[in-house]
């Protein structure tokens, strides 16, 4: 956990969120402005900046990151959601560990902004 970091201190419950998920890999809760009827994030419980952080020994916990987010759409009825991942300012993220926005229940157009 870094002490400073935001999403670390929701996934240790000490900064409160609506969490919708949990396990020894990772911790999902509702966006607190939701762009979208679903937008949930999905964090690993070790803290990494971002996605261009992730080495070799991050591909299991990865994997298991996507495997959930995919299910938390299905859970919802979702066939149709989308993953983002924004990776450095530029890109769009301004919380600085690594996170999977899932999105779903409207229509999204291509390419995002
Ligand atoms: P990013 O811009 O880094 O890709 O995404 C960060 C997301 O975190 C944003 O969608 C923003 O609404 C969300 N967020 C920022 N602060 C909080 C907070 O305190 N609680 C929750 N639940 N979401 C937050
Ligand atoms: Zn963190």
């Amino acid at each position: 956990m870094a002490d400073d970091c935001l999403f670390c201190k929701i996934g240790a419950g000490k900064i409160p969120s609506k969490i919708v998920h949990q396990d020894d890999v990772c911790f999902a809760f509702d966006d607190i402005a939701p762009r979208a009827p679903m937008h949930v994030l999905v964090c690993p419980r070790d803290h990494l900046d971002s996605l261009s952080q992730v080495d070799a020994p991050h591909e299991k916990m990865l994997g298991h990151v996507m495997h959930v987010a995919a299910q938390l759409a299905k859970q919802r009825g979702y066939d149709s959601f989308r993953t983002v991942i924004n990776s450095g300012t530029g890109a769009g993220q301004t919380v600085f560990h690594l996170h999977v926005h899932v999105l779903g229940g409207r229509p999204m157009s291509w390419p995002p902004g």
